[in-house]
Order: structure tokens, then C-alpha cells, then sequence
């Protein structure tokens, strides 16, 4: 009978840690079943006496607010101050610049699938759609891939007016100023589709609707300014470039040494006051034919000719390209992918007041403004372009692996191709997911600063992993660049991905979890605020409340990821669905675990955590992988659970599943005290670690779902360019494979006659035509066959150049002088 009591208050306490309830309903609930159990008179006396007295010693301290906040929550708070990690002026301004959403419900443990539900599914207008069928696909079209790379290290003439006509370089710029106010849905359908032709084209679309001038005007420029510049942007009448980085401020922005100087000069003829800049950038995309040049760069004010502080801060400024001063016009060569790109240096800049963006209203809020904005374009640029690419790599690899034959089978068909296109077939389907989810984000107007992280850096890292496995089913295909090839320049293009707008190793091991932990968190944030309050009275009250609300928190996830873990995620709050429930019970079960893991690991490593990038990093991977899995079955319900697309979102889902365990696995392993290790342990993988790998069959199904036409393979690429009549090599593949597969039973008729001695020959026409003679084949057939022969002739071949083709570039001159000496 003890026992009965002990475990109906283990029951009591579990059952109230799992659903979150208050300490004065645990209490309550608690009293009310000692109090029956007493009733029933069947618990002995002395049993239930001892059990009412440690709980009432617990229980009655907690809820007298002085008390626990003299003995808890001050000696609580003295230590919790000396572990306060410092947070710089921008790393403030950082974290204050986002919003939260459906990360922060993974983040905190007890995801409300309602709430993913009811998230839009949103598509383009008529207006939009009307862009991308009618101007977007004529420039997919005017695209020469090989001669914007190689021939002419640039888009041609007529391309670069198109792109103006058509105000591709507004897309971002409401209408009333005359850009096309595209929603970011919109905007990431057109980058996609352009680059599933030309990463060029695409790079240098997606720059001026990125950060930069355009959007910073936007958003803080003054009403003249905005006046002068939107409308001129958005024609294309003024190309804009924008340059933070320089040769010793990468990732570390903020450290930029570029500075201006408040002084008087003359200026078109008058003395007025303004700014004498001294910079110099280099990386910067479009600088080379830019003409508007936004800066980012320190303000002094040494004088005080504003009145105010002498360093005023990061600010950011317009310089006209042929301001006296200012050096553009060289390029750099990203890794053969000549988008505009260079450096853009200045000495003695001179430039008015009113060049600041914002007027001098906002001097010194440059970094604000720049992290403010760099959220939206992150969450759109890269993932849209690496989304196209990937796209249209599958679609590729898909038909190449039907069409090429070795050992007398289509490649597809060996197992280890299967690996690499199953590979290829899951992460098209996640990164697509992942790149809609945050670029609905901001048309719902959230400012998703750790979603725009997760999405920059998982996209590109997907598309480098769908690049290189479509490289290696292409062999020697895939290498030999040419006007044929189709890979190389993606293969090349991907490091850059990978670099910019925040290098990813930095992305992943810092800015992910670690502003994503401090954003999203529903206490931490709040308690370092706390902790900060001049007041002491105050600073304790305050600090109290949050304290309990964070330790109930704590509780309830580890009691959630442990029940979670020992009923493999029944008893989660999932929607009722046959083929989904346990997907979203295993994401339920490990967003409480991540939620445990990280109050762990924040309440004992406290500061630390900044440095211990390990940790941080794996704990991002778990965020983004349960990100990336929500993504994905919003995009199955909202598609419509389509069957036969089930293969695919379960080798997607088992992959993001399996990386989450192994994260997991590797923060506990490696947890610095070995008390909480195995805490953790128990807690997270109660049973052990039994996620898998998607099995071998579930490969073997998903990879045969890119070799043949269908819906889910539409559905799987859809939004790449395609058109009936260009003789793209991939349009020309993608029109070849219906007949291919249909050519496929008369090679097996003709090679079994072969085999068996029935016909003879030493060339394929010599075998042909005996098999017509001796009434294998149909001629019929021998034409259908002869005309496939000829489409997987074409589809193989490579290119071959004279010398002299290969010798387009001239050698840079600074090199050329070395070379000399
Ligand atoms: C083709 C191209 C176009 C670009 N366009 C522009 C542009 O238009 N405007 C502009 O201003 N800039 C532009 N950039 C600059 C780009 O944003 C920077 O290259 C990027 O910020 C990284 O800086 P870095 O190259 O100096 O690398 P570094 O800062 O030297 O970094 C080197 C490596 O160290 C890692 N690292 C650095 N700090 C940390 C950390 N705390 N934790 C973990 N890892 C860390 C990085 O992730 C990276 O892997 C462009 C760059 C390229 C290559």
C-alpha cells in the first residue's frame, strides 16, 4: 500500500510534469491525492504521515515567494550573474533584430501541430505567375551557359537590357516606386528557375534584390531618397552593389576598418558638410559595373560638427560610381562562374550628409539596419537558387541514369547508383520544402532570422551534396565542361554558395544555435534581462518569476523526452493521420529532447556555450533537422498526400531523423561532465539509439522514381525551366526518355538473340540487320531503335576544342608582371 501511494504520486508528479502544469496545480494535485488516498483508509498511518511531511516540506517552501526567493533565487541569481555571457552592442542588436516562429515552438519542446497546420500554403499571384511564364522563361531561353562562362565572361548585351526592361532587378521594390513588389514566393520562383539555367544569371538577378541599396532603402531610406534611387534601381537605370567585407573584415563584419570622417568640403561648387571616406572592399558582387555603391563603414565625428558622439558607429552610405576618390571596374573570378565581382576601393571619398542612408537620423545605426535586413534576403537568395539547382540536377541525373548504359543495364539500376540518386531524390524534396517554409515566413511578415540561417546553410549544404552525387553519376560526362556539360559550373558554383552571406561552418556552429538558443528560448533571453536590472528588489522579483516558469520548463521537456523516448512518441499530441502520426511523434519526442539538452547544457556551461562550437553545432543540426522534417510534411499535407510521393518524404524524413540521433548521440558523448552525460542519456535514448538510416529498399524505390516520367518526379522538379522547343541538353534528355524507355524491350529482344547465337554481326547495323532478316525485329522496330541509338549518341557525348578555343582568357596583368620578373 506504500507503494500504491509513492507511485500515485510519481504518476501525479509525472503526469503534471508532461503536461506543463503550474507549481500551485502540482501542489494542488498532489495534496488532493494524498488526501483520497488517506480517505480510503487503505495506505498505513505512519507511511502516509511520512510521505505528507516531505511533501509538505517541499512543496510549502516553493510556494512562499519570499522564502524561495531569500534561500533559492538570490544565491541562484549571484552565481548566474558571474556566468552571464557578455553580449556585445551587435550581437544585441542581432538578436533584436528577428522574429520567432515555428522554430521556437521546435525549440521549446511541445510543437502545436495546429499551428504548422494552419500555416498557409501560399502560391503566386496571376500577376506573378504571368512574370515567371511570360519574361522569366523568355530569359531562361536567351541563356547560353558556355558563353556567359567561358566565351564571355558576362551576360551578353542583350541580356543585361532584357533583365532592365523587364525590371528583374526590382523585384523587391514596391510598385508605387516602380518595381514589381514580387511577395517573396514569387521571388524565389524566379530565382529558382533561372538558375536551373545559368547560376550567372542567376547570381546577378538575386544580388539587387538582396542586401543592399535597394532594400535598405526600402526599409530606412529618407522620402527623397527613396524618390531619386527606387525608381531608378527598379529600371535598372542605376545597378547597385553593396560592400561590408574587406581584406581583413569577413565573417568578422563589424571589425570593418573602413571609416569616414564628419569635415566640410566643397561639394558641385558649395561648401557643405559631409563625410571624407576612406575604404576599401573587395568580394563585392555587381561592383564592377555598378553605379551605385552602397558602403558600409565607421562614422567619426572628431569635431563635433553634429553635435553628438565622436564615434558614431557602423553606418552606411550611397556612393555614385564616379565620385572623385572612388577605384571600381577590376574583377575577381569566382571559381569560373564570372558574375560581376570585385573590388571597390576609395580614398578621400568626399560625399554629402544626405548619402547616408536614412539621413543622419540613422548615422551609426548601420549594423542594425544590415542584420535587420539580411534575414529576409538569406531566407530567400541562396535557398531559392540552390533549390533550382537542385531541381534541375535531379531531373538530369535521373534521365542520364536511364538513358547511359553500362554492362548492358541503365546505370540507375546498379545499387550504387541507386544510393546516390535516392540521396539526390530526398534532398531535392527537403531543400524545396525548406526554401518554401522560410520564404512564407517572410511573406507572412516575420523576419526569420534563424530559419533564414538554417535555410542558407542546410540548402547549400544539400545542394552540395545533390552536385556532387549528380557529378559522380555522370562520370566523365559530369568533367568535361563544354557547351554540353550541364554539372560543372553548378559543382563549381557551390563553394561560392557555401561562402557567402555568412561562410556556413561559421552559420552552423554560431549563429544557428547560438542566437537560435537565445531567440527562441521562451526564458532565457528574458532571465539574462532579469539578471541585468539595476533595481535589486526588482532584479530578484522578476528574476524569481522567471526562474520557477524556466525550471518547470526544464522539467516538463525531460519528463516529455523521456516518456516520449519509452513510448517511442505515443503519448505526443500529433494529428491523426495513418501514414504521418509517427512522424510527427518522433519529431515531438526529439524537439522535448532538444529542448532538455540544451537547458542543460546552457544552465551548466552558461557563457562557455559560445565557445564550445561543437556542442552548439550539433544542437543546430537537431533544430534544423526537426525545421527541415516540419517543412516537409507541410509540404506532403498541402500537396495533397499524394501516395506515390510517400517514398520520397520517408527517405527525406528517416535521413533528417537518423542526423538528429547522431547529433544528439555526439553533444551526450561528449557532454564535459560525465554525471550529466549519463543523465542525458537515460532521458534521450532510454532504449538506446534505434533511429536508421533509410534501409535499402526504401533507396531502391525512391531512386527508380527518378528514371521514369511521372507526377512525383514533376512534382519533385517542378518550377526548373523547360521548353518544348529549346534543344538544351537537358530539354533534349528529358524529350529523349519516354522514348528510351520505350526502346528498352527491343535492346533486351535484340541482345537476348544475340546471347543465344540466333543472330550474328560485328557492328550493331550488321546485328540490326540480321535481326530483321531472321524476323527478331519488326523493321519497324530496328527504326525505333536506330533513333534512340542516335538521342543516347548525342546525350553522351562531351566536347572537344581546338587549342586556340581553350585560350580565350588574357592572363591578369599584375600576374603577367610577376611572371616577367
Ligand atoms: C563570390 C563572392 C561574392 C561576395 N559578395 C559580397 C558582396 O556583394 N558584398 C559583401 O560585402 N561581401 C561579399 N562577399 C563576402 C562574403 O560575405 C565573405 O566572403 C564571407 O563573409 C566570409 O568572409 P571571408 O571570405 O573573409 O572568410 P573568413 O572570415 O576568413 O572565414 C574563413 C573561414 O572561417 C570560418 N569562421 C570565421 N569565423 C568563425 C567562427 N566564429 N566560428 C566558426 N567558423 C568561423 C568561416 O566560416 C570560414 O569557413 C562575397 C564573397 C564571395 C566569395
Amino acid at each position: 500500500m506504500t507503494w500504491l501511494l509513492l507511485l500515485t504520486l510519481l504518476a501525479i508528479s509525472l503526469a503534471c510534469a508532461f503536461y506543463g502544469a503550474t507549481l500551485l496545480v502540482w501542489t494542488g494535485t498532489m495534496a488532493a491525492g494524498i488526501a483520497l488516498l488517506a480517505l480510503t483508509g487503505a495506505v498505513p498511518w505512519l507511511s502516509l504521515a511520512i510521505v505528507t511531511l516531505v511533501f509538505a516540506a517541499i512543496a510549502v517552501p516553493l510556494n512562499m515567494p519570499s522564502w524561495r526567493r531569500q534561500w533559492i533565487t538570490a544565491p541562484f541569481l549571484a552565481q548566474f550573474r558571474r556566468m552571464l555571457p557578455d553580449i556585445s552592442e551587435t550581437e544585441q542588436v542581432a538578436l533584436d533584430a528577428g522574429t520567432v516562429g515555428w522554430e521556437g515552438e521546435l525549440f521549446a519542446g511541445r510543437p502545436d501541430w495546429n499551428l504548422l497546420k494552419n500555416q498557409p500554403y501560399l502560391d503566386l499571384t496571376v500577376e506573378e505567375q504571368a512574370f515567371l511564364d511570360g519574361p522569366v522563361q523568355e530569359l531562361c531561353g536567351m541563356l547560353n551557359g558556355w558563353e556567359i562562362t567561358h566565351r564571355d565572361a558576362d551576360l551578353n548585351p542583350e541580356t543585361w537590357a532584357f533583365l532592365k526592361k523587364h525590371r528583374f532587378f526590382g523585384m523587391i521594390i514596391p510598385k508605387e516606386y516602380g518595381g514589381l513588389g514580387f511577395s517573396a514566393m514569387a521571388h524565389r520562383a524566379v530565382l529558382q528557375k533561372i538558375s536551373s539555367v545559368c547560376v550567372v544569371t542567376a547570381s546577378t538577378v538575386a544580388v539587387p534584390n538582396s542586401l543592399g541599396p535597394g532594400e535598405l532603402l526600402v526599409h530606412y531610406g529618407t522620402e527623397e531618397q527613396k524618390n531619386h534611387f527606387l525608381p531608378r534601381l527598379a529600371r535598372g537605370e542605376e545597378i547597385p552593389c553593396f560592400g561590408l567585407t574587406g581584406p581583413t573584415a569577413g565573417s568578422d563584419a563589424t571589425s570593418i576598418p573602413d571609416y569616414g570622417i564628419v569635415c566640410r568640403a566643397e561639394y558641385k561648387g558649395k561648401d557643405v558638410l559631409g563625410i571624407r571616406m576612406q575604404f576599401d572592399k573587395r568580394y563585392i558582387t555587381l561592383a564592377p559595373v555598378a553605379t551605385l555603391i552602397g558602403i558600409a563603414f565607421r562614422l567619426y565625428d572628431p569635431d563635433g560638427l553634429l553635435g553628438g558622439a565622436k564615434d558614431l558607429g557602423i553606418s552606411l552610405a550611397l556612393v555614385p560610381r564616379d565620385t572623385k576618390g572612388v577605384e571600381v571596374g577590376r574583377r575577381h573570378m569566382p571559381l569560373n562562374l564570372p558574375f560581376q565581382n570585385g573590388p571597390v576601393r576609395g580614398t578621400d571619398v568626399f560625399v554629402p550628409l544626405d548619402a547616408l542612408i536614412g539621413g543622419i537620423e540613422l548615422a551609426g545605426q548601420g549594423w542594425r539596419m544590415l542584420v535587420e535586413c539580411l534575414s529576409v534576403g538569406r531566407a530567400i537568395s541562396l535557398p531559392s537558387t540552390s533549390t533550382g539547382g537542385t531541381k534541375m540536377a535531379a531531373l538530369a541525373t535521373g534521365a542520364y541514369a536511364r538513358i547511359r548504359k553500362q554492362f548492358n543495364m541503365p546505370i540507375g539500376r546498379f545499387e550504387g547508383v541507386e544510393a546516390a540518386l535516392a540521396r539526390i531524390a530526398g534532398n531535392a524534396y527537403a531543400t524545396s520544402a525548406l526554401s518554401r517554409m522560410t520564404a512564407t515566413a517572410v511573406d507572412l511578415g516575420e523576419k526569420p532570422a534563424v530559419p533564414s540561417a538554417i535555410a542558407k546553410y542546410h540548402a547549400t549544404e544539400m545542394a552540395r551534396e545533390i552536385v556532387r552525387d549528380a557529378m559522380d553519376v555522370h562520370g566523365g560526362k559530369g568533367v568535361i565542361l563544354g557547351p554540353r556539360n550541364y554539372l560543372g559550373r553548378g559543382w563549381q558554383g557551390i563553394p561560392v554558395s557555401i561562402t557567402v552571406e555568412g561562410a556556413n561552418i561559421m552559420t552552423r556552429n554560431l549563429m544557428i544555435f547560438g542566437q537560435g538558443a537565445i531567440r527562441c528560448h521562451p526564458y532565457v533571453l528574458k532571465e539574462m534581462q532579469a539578471a541585468r536590472l539595476e533595481n535589486p528588489q526588482e532584479r530578484v522579483e522578476r528574476f524569481d518569476e522567471l526562474l520557477f516558469a524556466h525550471v518547470g520548463y526544464s522539467i516538463r521537456n525531460a519528463v516529455r523526452s523521456l516518456v516520449l523516448g519509452l513510448s517511442f512518441g505515443k503519448f505526443a499530441m500529433v494529428p491523426h493521420d495513418r501514414k504521418t502520426a509517427k512522424y510527427y511523434q518522433k519529431l515531438s519526442r526529439y524537439s522535448a529532447a532538444l529542448a532538455f539538452v540544451s537547458d542543460v547544457a546552457m544552465l551548466t556551461l552558461g557563457g562557455k556555450l559560445k565557445q564550445k562550437e561543437h556542442i552548439s553545432a550539433r544542437l543546430g543540426d537537431v533544430l534544423s533537422h526537426l525545421y527541415i522534417c516540419s517543412a516537409m510534411l507541410k509540404r506532403f499535407e498541402a500537396q495533397g498526400r499524394p501516395a506515390a510521393d510517400q517514398a520520397i518524404l520517408a527517405w527525406a524524413f528517416h535521413n533528417a531523423i537518423y542526423k538528429i540521433q547522431v547529433a544528439l548521440r555526439l553533444v551526450i558523448d561528449n557532454f564535459p561532465n560525465r554525471y550529466l552525460r549519463g543523465l542525458l542519456r537515460f532521458v534521450v535514448f532510454p532504449f538506446g539509439r534505434r533511429e536508421k538510416a533509410p534501409g535499402d529498399r526504401l533507396t531502391h524505390k525512391v531512386a527508380q522514381l527518378l528514371l521514369v516520367p511521372s507526377d512525383t518526379r514533376d512534382r519533385l522538379t517542378r518550377g526548373v525551366y523547360l521548353s518544348a522547343t529549346s534543344n538544351h541538353p537537358i530539354q533534349f534528355m528529358e524529350r529523349s526518355l519516354p522514348e528510351v524507355i520505350r526502346a528498352e524491350p527491343l535492346e533486351r529482344k535484340l541482345l537476348k538473340a544475340l546471347k543465344h547465337g540466333d543472330i550474328g554481326g560485328i557492328t550493331w547495323e550488321e546485328q540490326v540487320r540480321d535481326a530483321i532478316d531472321k524476323s527478331v525485329l519488326t523493321r519497324h522496330e530496328a527504326d525505333i531503335l536506330a533513333r534512340v541509338r542516335e538521342m543516347v549518341t548525342e546525350i553522351i557525348a562531351v566536347d572537344d576544342f581546338d587549342v586556340e578555343e581553350l585560350r580565350l582568357g588574357r592572363q591578369p596583368q599584375r600576374i603577367g608582371k610577376q611572371h616577367a620578373a
